[in-house]
């Protein structure tokens, strides 16, 4: 498990961070001044109901969306516009490697994006795919991949990027149990060979319980403080163990 360095730039600072949709003349508050840091090496599972504002923290913290008002910087990593895929790696709920690319063309395709020479990329890509214990895979498609295997694949395509921060959006939404811890197993993995912070979404607190800090999203109020997060944590679980 990585120790959070301290010492070193934050790797995100939201202050107040608001997000609001407008369904014709309804609007709805996604995340209601939400603020909250992240560390260099953190791992932070932010639970919650399906609805409550997760994605919409997660999206912002990845620069893919902004917020109505309030701030978020990333201190160690610039502004909103050096942002990209490498220092940054999401990894979302469905799917997203590429049918015709094979696992090795899929993980080292981010990098050849960057410029970076077909040799390099390669050679990064199978590091990283041996780094997760699936060098295996290398030459398969996509369509031979059981849902975990993508989903383990995506993370070495992060992984591969040499990133500082790692975001998953619900990983293991679409897996039985087993598959989805074993994903956890190899998100971890990646951020602990990375050093990344690591920031995951999930309604499920056997998920949660493996992460060093716990942050809870109810109706788009986010609770990060672990003076809090007892109360809070204990009333969600009987919100979570309902179907939402
Ligand atoms: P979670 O990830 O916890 O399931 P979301 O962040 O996806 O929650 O959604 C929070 C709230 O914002 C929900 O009420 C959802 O319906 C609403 N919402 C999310 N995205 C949009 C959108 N593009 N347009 C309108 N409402 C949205």
């Amino acid at each position: 498990m990585n120790t959070p360095n301290t010492s070193e730039p934050l790797i995100i600072r939201a202050h107040m961070l608001r997000r609001e949709y407008q369904l014709g003349p309804t609007t709805v508050v996604a995340l209601a001044e939400a603020s909250c840091e992240v560390e260099p090496g953190a791992q932070i599972a932010l639970m919650g109901p399906s609805g409550s504002g997760k994605s919409t923290l997660l999206h912002i913290m990845a620069g893919i969306d902004r917020p109505t008002s309030g701030e978020i910087r990333w201190p160690a990593l610039g502004d909103i516009n050096s942002l990209r895929p490498g220092p940054v790696g999401v990894v979302f709920q469905a799917p997203s490697l590429l049918p015709p690319l094979t696992v090795i063309e899929n993980v080292a395709l981010p990098l050849l994006l960057q410029g970076i020479d077909e040799r390099s990329a390669t050679n990064a890509a199978l590091e990283a795919l041996s780094i997760l214990e699936l060098d295996d895979l290398s030459n398969k498609l996509p369509e031979e991949l059981s849902g975990g295997q993508s989903q383990r694949v995506a993370i070495a395509r992060v992984l591969a990027g040499g990133p500082s921060l790692i975001l998953a959006d619900e990983p293991t939404g679409q897996l039985d149990h087993d598959t989805g811890a074993h994903v956890i197993d190899v998100l971890l993995a990646a951020s602990d060979a990375s050093g990344a912070a690591l920031v995951i979404n999930t309604h499920d607190p056997a998920i949660a319980e493996r992460f060093a800090t716990r942050w809870i999203m109810r109706d788009g109020h986010l609770t990060v403080s672990e003076a809090d997060i007892t109360t809070t944590l204990t009333s969600d679980l009987t919100i979570v163990g309902t179907p939402c």
